[in-house]
């Protein structure tokens, strides 16, 4: 993928880029900060990569600055106290989930041997 030289696009003309493009949330400045819901880490307007908009590439879009993501501005919500409160839980019950599977494998285990008489 062609990347846009930094060089070409001053931070305002960035700022404008992302606000055209991004129609789910305002962009107050590249200073703002963005969740991504597909790779689960804080970005900023300055990390946002610019992509295409040059005859070939396709059209002009906004990608995340992680590695092998490739979300979109509809990925990327405000991370408010909820939502940073909500990643933390999701961590947790992740967690979770992999003991209750522990859980019922020892549970299947256990009905499994009065069967085998
Ligand atoms: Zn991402």
């Amino acid at each position: 993928m062609e990347l846009i030289s930094p060089a070409h696009v001053s931070d305002e003309e960035k700022l404008r880029i992302l606000r055209r493009l991004d129609q789910f949330r305002h962009w107050h400045s590249l200073d703002d900060r963005r969740y991504c819901l597909v790779c689960g880490k804080i970005i900023t307007g300055h990390q946002i990569r610019l992509l295409g908009g040059t005859r070939g590439n396709g059209p002009l879009r906004v990608i995340c600055p992680t590695e092998r993501c490739h979300s979109i501005p509809m990925d990327w919500v405000l991370p408010t106290a909820e939502v940073l409160a909500d990643i933390t839980m999701k961590k947790a019950a992740h967690a979770d989930a992999h003991a209750i599977r522990q859980d019922r494998d020892a549970q299947k285990n256990q009905r499994v041997r009065p069967c085998a008489n």
